[in-house]
């Protein structure tokens, strides 16, 4: 079954390889504190900032899932105080609610997914500390510009921001520099299996996170950078996904390189799909349309049925999420998946019969 679906994804062909190394290498049972983890996890740290060119004085940090790093951000940066999160989509909205619950502050500026607000025009009081952005918002196949996160970053110096890139980090070139802090869980576009996430803080975020210095939690982000000083976590971390993120990475082209060959895939994508009679984007607005995640419209029964064909042929495609649930499916555009897994799932989308019943 080659997955198409856009998270947990189709994982690197080599896992099996790296998976046999890290058990004879007795990576399995390595303890936490011991030389050799610190070793994996250094290794990982510095390959993160060399393939996907983090700044140098952003600080990478691991946890277990995107979620868990909503949680770190506002129980650790925001605290008590005010965030303001923008989004089109369902897992903006979630992180919205998740933070609603944790701060008591947060407010929400939802937008349509086929217009940007105007950055200039968000009135966000002096008071607040944050600003919550999706970068790709996998629900629906949209991503936000990088003109855009510089006019935010332009007009709010005096804000944190904040970024969930899950399902683009590790596949599009990110603009660190105009953010704070930026997460991704790996079961996406760094095709890994699930249970890890990459987790980037500014200096002003880290800042933020030890003065003073919220301390109730196993993962308080003030803890969790004293022990990454030493390549370390607060708690057993998942191992085996440090090691199996640093293989991988070892063995990746430079994000410039990546992000280039998903964009041309992309490409080949969009003349495909608009090229084709029964299939069309979700997304008109060409400009806000995601290249990693690209969800396709139809009738319920079409979509159905579609999803069904092709998981007996052995195509794995996702689901609609939310709204969209019934009425679209969504092709997962990551690096793990080969040009001849494309070809095939483009051959079984042309043979298709999407008239029958
Ligand atoms: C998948 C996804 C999440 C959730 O990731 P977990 O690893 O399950 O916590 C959060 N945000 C976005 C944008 C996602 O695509």
């Amino acid at each position: 079954m080659i997955s198409f679906y856009p998270g947990p994804s189709k994982v690197w062909d080599a896992l099996p390889r790296y998976m046999q190394n890290a058990w004879e290498e007795g990576i399995l049972s390595v303890n936490h504190r011991s030389p050799e983890f610190i070793q994996v996890s250094r290794t990982c740290i510095r390959l993160l900032h060399e393939k996907l060119n983090i700044p140098d004085n952003y600080t990478i940090l691991f946890t277990s899932s995107a979620t868990e790093s909503w949680e770190i951000i506002a129980q650790s940066i925001i605290g008590k105080e005010k965030s303001l999160h923008l989004y089109n989509g369902a897992f903006g909205e979630k992180w919205f609610e998740y933070t609603r619950k944790i701060t008591g502050a947060a407010s929400a500026y939802p937008f349509s997914p086929e217009a940007l607000p105007e950055p200039g025009a968000l009135e966000v009081s002096s008071d607040t500390l944050l600003l919550a952005l999706t970068h790709n918002e996998t629900s629906n196949g949209t991503a936000l510009p990088d003109a855009f996160l510089q006019e935010v970053r332009m007009n709010y110096p005096d804000q944190l921001i904040a970024v969930d890139a899950t399902s683009s980090m590790g596949g599009i070139k990110l603009p660190f520099e105009l953010a704070d802090i930026w997460f991704a869980s790996v079961q996406k576009c760094f095709g890994l299996p699930a249970g890890l996430a990459v987790f980037v803080c500014s200096p002003a975020a880290v800042e933020r996170a030890q003065n003073p210095g919220e301390n109730q939690h196993y993962n308080s982000l003030g803890y969790m950078l004293k022990m990454i000083e030493e390549a370390q976590t607060t708690y057993t971390p998942n191992v085996l996904g440090i090691y199996l993120l640093m293989r991988s990475l070892q063995d990746s082209p430079s994000t410039e390189v990546t992000h280039q060959l998903l964009r041309g895939r992309f490409s080949g994508w969009t003349s495909f799909i608009t090229g084709h009679k029964d299939l069309s984007f979700l997304i008109k607005n060409r400009e806000l349309r995601s290249s990693t995640v690209i969800p396709i419209e139809g009738t319920p029964a079409q979509v159905d049925r579609l999803k069904k064909t092709a998981k007996a042929e052995g195509l794995y495609l996702g689901n609609g999420y939310g709204e969209w649930k019934n009425t679209t499916f969504r092709i997962a555009n990551f690096p793990a998946h080969t040009e001849r897994e494309i070809q095939q799932l483009k051959d079984f989308l042309s043979t298709f019969n999407y008239s029958s019943i």
